[in-house]
């Protein structure tokens, strides 16, 4: 049976709202609100979360983090039948990861340009606003100069996840 497209739609909601959960169960252990979902086949194969501040890494972002350890712990290196959801859309670190990992499908909540303006009229200093370590550019300028295609749905559950955001970096006007 062929699916449509408003069941593709309530299936990738449904799985966003996976990643929206692994983003604050992330700020619950004491990390950033960033998390990730790898779906294969419609089912979920594993989640990730942000642990840059418990794993004392730097480079443990939500979807490196899954990436990294769902193939180490599987033999799989080949990520072509799988999508992955993120809360936010990546960075240039995961999206390079994306690449060598050679995800099929990638769907993301809010995009980094919503994500760097909500830091830029933040109340808080979760995220230091000086940091000039964030790079906003948009994951498909990165994939669109790769032979691996990876194909980008954005704004999933946008309203969700900026309200998810806007609460952790402005958490007075909640
Ligand atoms: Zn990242």
């Amino acid at each position: 049976m062929k699916i449509s497209v408003k069941e593709l739609m309530s299936l990738d909601e449904r799985f966003m709202r996976l990643a929206f959960e692994q983003a604050r169960m992330a700020v619950t252990a004491g990390n950033e609100p960033f998390g990730a979902v790898l779906v294969k086949a419609d089912e979920v194969m594993a989640v990730g979360q942000n642990k840059i501040n418990t794993e004392n890494d730097p480079t443990y972002h939500a979807e490196t983090g899954l990436i990294r350890d769902y193939c180490h712990q599987t033999g799989v290196t080949d990520l072509s039948d799988y999508t992955m959801y993120t809360s936010c859309e990546p960075c240039v670190m995961c999206a390079g990861c994306m690449i060598w990992a050679k995800l099929g499908r990638m769907v993301y909540g809010i995009s980094v340009k919503q994500l760097f303006s909500l830091l830029k009229e933040g109340t808080s200093d979760v995220f230091s606003q000086e940091d000039d370590r964030g790079i906003s550019m948009p994951c498909s300028e990165i994939f669109a100069r790769s032979s691996n295609k990876i194909s980008v749905i954005g704004g999933v559950l946008e309203a969700e996840g900026i309200e998810l955001y806007q609460s952790y970096i402005s958490p007075s006007e909640e």
